[in-house]
């Protein structure tokens, strides 16, 4: 069986909303939603991997904004292992101590600039849904309002597993 994720975090990866407004906003995520389950806001206590599963096509280099894809080209596979190998080794509450070689243009970058095509995100706080019901993120409009709630601005995972 497999799972969709809808997640909004903090675009301040260090962000934690009150816990007014998170209980705020998962009731209101709940009824925006209402196809979804298991809404809830969480806080890992320190800045976490907000990965998009098996949706990740490519990651992009902040550096040379060269694109790595992981599935489709002659390079795919040392992509993968370059960057299997690395998800392996980070632990969460190394996560921003850590940093990387590129294997694009050899630079060293901290792990939280890498950027990533489906989107994810570094962040200590999450909002979550699963199975949401919808193919396209929340609209401006839709998400304006838990960014109201939330009192920061947001970005929008979609994880699938
Ligand atoms: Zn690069």
């Amino acid at each position: 069986m497999s799972s969709d994720y809808l997640k909004l975090v903090p675009a301040n990866p260090h962000y934690v909303p009150d816990d007014t407004a998170q209980e705020e906003a998962v009731a209101a995520l709940a009824a925006l939603l209402s196809a979804g389950s298991e809404c809830a806001a969480q806080d890992f206590g320190h800045v976490a991997f907000i990965d998009q599963g098996e949706n990740i096509e490519a990651i992009i280099c902040p550096v040379c904004s060269k694109r790595l894809p992981l599935h489709d080209g002659p390079d795919a596979p040392a992509i993968q292992e370059w960057w299997y190998g690395i998800a392996e080794q980070f632990e969460d509450g190394s996560i921003e101590r850590t940093t990387l070689a590129m294997p694009c243009c050899s630079r060293s970058i901290p792990l939280t600039t890498l950027r990533f095509d489906w989107p994810a995100a570094f962040a200590r706080f999450e909002l979550s849904i699963l199975d949401p019901g919808i193919g396209e993120n929340l609209s401006k409009e839709q998400l304006a309002q838990f960014e109201k709630i939330l009192g920061c601005e947001l970005l929008q995972v979609r994880a699938h597993y």
